[in-house]
């Protein structure tokens, strides 16, 4: 059992103001927004664990390489320095940046996607299943039978199911134009996947010649599970393990608003040289030039410098005791959390705590605002409302009706997330008296960002 205090391996160097509100007040806001968290404004939150993306703290080197950026329009020593310290983990012939994940999800679905192929991934982040949506194709989530179970332990919930992939590799191959798998499965409680299970999925795509991506959002995070629990990897630097992952696959998409450190960007990297320039010629209508694709130099600068500090050890270490300290004082707490804690968030399981509210009535997202009502914490549902909409319009349960608690890198003390606790566990103590919401406005994609809610009158 780890000592009780954390030690953050910081100090803080500038500070950003929280605005106190009252219940009162924060009833009228979530009303005004539709019953939609995201349609808050962010001043009226206490505790912002919407997402880690893009939310965390950079470091003073960070903003020092924001001062270095250079903006010149085409190669930019901005982009060369970026260029090289993605390479230095991820050594792909082509890095393509982007301003986010999903424009690398978008620029890769469209040179890949159509109508008739299919997807397969251990389970597809919402963005990049409507990327593979809206280019025709099918999404298909293949995480192995364990991590469907919110609360068994399992030390690599996100692997792949072997045999679910290789059935369909051998029924479907011609018409699977990739394999993906997300590195921590994020929509499956931010598991790890193995290097084991990677080595697995490779020699399936390499029996069926199907190319292997990582969505590799979390890189850093799944690397230092690999290093704890995986045989034989405890002694090696997460950097290595790293290089090992990006090794066994053929290209990445990635969010450099999570394991980039930064507050923005993106990119794509890969191997075939016909891809690449077929992927470069999209970024050009979309996101800009190849050397700073969405991005402005000094955010190249900021990834750049972000990449070398995500993979040190005590930055991990220090990490990953912040997001288990936050699951191990809930599960103490009596409330159902899904086990083992993942590597960015911690996921209450509301479908158990909220019994007596149907998955249509959305358990996860009332469970959500009853935390911000309680304690203006904003959390984000991971369950029906999210998932539950089929692309013919109908709409049925999610496997999973989960709260993401998403810990923002270097952003809060260990007092906060007592805070967090503290408030969770009210909450949980009356879960009897929550009740459901029914849809009344919703778009025909993502509609979690913008549908508007109202209670079911009990
Ligand atoms: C955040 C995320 C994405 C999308 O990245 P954005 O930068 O938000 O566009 C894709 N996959 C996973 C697993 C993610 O967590």
């Amino acid at each position: 059992m780890p000592p009780r205090t954390i030690i953050e391996p910081f100090r803080i160097h500038s500070v950003a103001p929280l605005r106190m509100t009252t219940e009162a007040e924060r009833r009228e806001a979530i009303g005004r927004a539709g019953y939609n968290l995201f349609a808050l404004r962010s001043e009226d939150v206490l505790i912002d664990l919407l997402t880690d993306s893009g939310t965390g703290a950079m470091s003073s080197e960070q903003w020092a390489d924001i001062q270095r950026g250079d903006e010149s329009y085409a190669g930019s020593p901005s982009w060369y320095r970026f260029e090289s310290a993605v390479k230095q983990l991820f050594p792909f012939s082509h890095v393509i940046p982007t301003h986010q994940g999903r424009a690398a999800e978008k620029i890769l679905m469209t040179a890949l996607g159509a109508p008739g192929r299919v997807v397969p991934n251990n389970t597809h982040f919402d963005t990049t299943r409507a990327n593979v949506e809206a280019a025709g194709a099918e999404a298909l989530d293949l995480v192995i039978a364990e991590g469907h179970d919110p609360s068994l332990d399992h030390p690599f919930k996100g692997n792949m199911d072997l045999g679910k992939l290789e059935a369909l590799l051998r029924e479907r191959g011609s018409d699977v134009p990739l394999v993906f798998v997300t590195i921590t499965n994020n929509s499956g409680g931010g598991q790890p996947v193995s290097l084991e299970n990677l080595r697995g999925v490779r020699e399936l795509c390499d029996r069926y010649g199907v190319p292997l991506y990582l969505d590799a959002c979390r890189f850093a995070e799944n690397a230092w599970f690999i290093r704890e629990r995986e045989q034989g990897q405890g002694e090696r630097e997460v950097a290595d393990i790293v290089r090992d992952i990006a090794s066994l696959a053929d290209g990445m998409t990635m969010s450099a608003k999570k394991d980039g450190l930064a507050n923005i960007g993106g990119w794509l990297a890969l191997n075939d040289d016909e891809l690449a320039a077929r992927c470069r010629n999209l970024l050009i209508l979309t996101e800009g030039f190849p050397t700073y694709g969405g991005l402005a130099g000094r955010d190249l600068d900021a990834i750049a410098q972000g990449l070398t500090e995500v993979v040190q050890h005590e930055y991990l270490r220090y990490r990953m005791r912040s997001t288990w300290y936050l699951g191990e004082g809930l599960h103490r707490a009596g409330v159902p959390v899904v086990r083992p804690v993942g590597g960015h968030a911690v996921y209450l399981d509301a479908r158990a705590l909220l019994p007596h509210v149907p998955p249509l009535q959305y358990p996860g997202h009332a469970l959500a605002l009853a935390l911000y009502e309680a304690g203006g914490i904003r959390s984000g549902e991971i369950g029906t409302v999210m998932f539950g909409r089929q692309t013919d319009g109908s709409e049925k349960p999610a496997p999973l009706d989960l709260v993401r608690l998403a810990v923002p890198r270097r952003t809060y003390t260990q007092s906060h997330i007592d805070y967090v606790i503290d408030v969770c566990a009210e909450v949980a103590g009356r879960a009897s008296e929550l009740g459901g919401y029914r849809i009344t406005e919703e778009p025909p994609a993502l509609r979690h960002f913008t549908a508007k809610f109202e209670p079911v009158a009990t």
